[in-house]
């Protein structure tokens, strides 16, 4: 059996995979609320539905209370590896690698580019390594997708010392490009060989271009803070704002931090939170204006990568957002005509897989970090 870990700030979800013939998913859970009033949930081909209360006060606790709780599905399939989404994998490492000693240093020492999420990767790592020491784990590298990026699109016009020490624009949501190329190499190879936008709307939001499957510019940057209006991130903004308010508002860094990540976005314009089902369902004029900032800014970000790729082929739907709510798609797309992007109502209402009927093909695609993470995780243990 393979397990797959994919951490989130305040939750853990999790993934079992059978790894004889197809890789099949025979099991998943989560940890929600880590830290207070935790909860767990699971689901498995032994007992079905399960949930409860949970004591877990870090991520570490609460990968080994899924571990434990996922007994019944070890007893006659033990496990075999171990599968990390990995936020950041710097400069050097791209391809999913075998979490050995160096690769876990290399990881530790690029926690001061992702502060808020590569340690809680680690302490994954570590609570794997101690429940089950001899098991192997692989990392897989959020960033690793876009290094095929050009400098153009990710320096900095900075002095250039602050490039060579890190400080450049890596992008995120790889394992999920990475899944949605994949799939859209058996559905559409013609579209996957030209200039694809695909765009992952879900929690956290940001768009890449890909130029014969390989990316060549994406909205997020240094951190997932860039591009796209997200549920508690602000998304593009200008340095001089943040400038700015620490001056006149005498911010703190951490007090700047939890106002970026965590009160921002859709949570700060909606008046209905950050998720965007309750935000639809809101019908305030707040809401109403969060959705059409939503839809403005990622049209925006469509020009600008379309602009890079010298025109478009395709366009890409995934992520929560993205796979089911026809309204943001559709609101995206309005006024795109002139890219050959033109909604079909009646399949972009059924979410079917193709919902254009212009010239450029609109894909909505299922996307699956876990399947990448799995497949990673067997190739490199097999
Ligand atoms: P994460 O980034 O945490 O993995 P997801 O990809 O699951 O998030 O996306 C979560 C987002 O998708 C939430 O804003 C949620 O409201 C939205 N979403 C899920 N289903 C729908 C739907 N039917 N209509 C509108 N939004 C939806």
């Amino acid at each position: 059996m393979i397990l797959t870990v994919n951490a989130g700030s305040s939750s853990l979800k999790v993934a079992v995979f059978n790894r004889g013939g197809e890789l099949a998913e025979v099991a998943s859970g989560m940890v929600a609320r880590i830290g207070t009033n935790a909860v767990i949930k699971l689901t498995d081909d032994v007992r079905g539905e399960t949930s409860g209360a949970v004591e877990a006060r870090d991520h570490g606790e609460a990968l080994a209370r899924l571990i434990e709780a996922l007994a019944p599905v070890w007893e006659h399939r033990p496990l075999s590896v171990v599968g990390h989404r990995i936020v950041h994998g710097g400069p050097n490492l791209h391809a999913p690698r075998l979490l050995d000693n160096d690769v876990v240093a290399e990881l530790e020492r690029l926690e001061p580019l992702a502060p808020l999420h590569q340690p809680i990767n680690l302490a994954c790592v570590r609570a794997v390594a101690d429940i089950a020491p001899a098991i192997p784990q692989v990392g897989c590298f959020d960033t690793g997708f876009h290094h095929t990026m050009p400098w153009t699109q990710s320096a900095f016009a900075l002095p250039q010392q602050f490039h060579e020490e890190g400080l450049r624009r890596y992008g995120f949501h790889g394992l999920s490009y990475t899944s949605v190329s994949r799939r859209l190499e058996a559905l559409r190879p013609d579209l996957l060989a030209g200039r694809v936008i695909i765009a992952h709307l879900g929690n956290g939001a940001s768009m890449c271009a890909l130029s014969e499957g390989r990316s060549v510019a994406t909205t997020m940057g240094f951190s997932t803070l860039d591009g796209l209006v997200m549920g508690t991130r602000c998304g593009q903004i200008d340095p001089g704002a943040l400038l700015h308010l620490m001056r006149a508002y005498g911010m703190t860094l951490e007090e700047l931090e939890r106002l970026l990540y965590r009160k921002s976005g859709l949570t700060a314009l909606s008046g209905a939170g950050g998720d965007m089902r309750d935000i639809e369902a809101a019908g305030t004029d707040a809401a109403e204006s969060a959705i059409a900032f939503f839809a403005a800014r990622a049209k925006r970000e469509i020009g600008g990568l379309t602009a890079v790729l010298g025109g478009l082929d395709g366009l890409v739907f995934c992520g929560g957002i993205g796979e089911n709510s026809a309204r943001i798609r559709s609101e995206i797309v309005d006024g795109l005509g002139y890219l050959g992007l033109k909604i079909d109502s009646e399949a972009n209402i059924a979410n079917a897989a193709e919902v254009g009927v212009g010239a450029t093909p609109i894909l909505v695609v299922r996307t699956s970090e876990e399947e990448v993470i799995a497949e990673a995780a067997h190739r490199l243990t097999r």
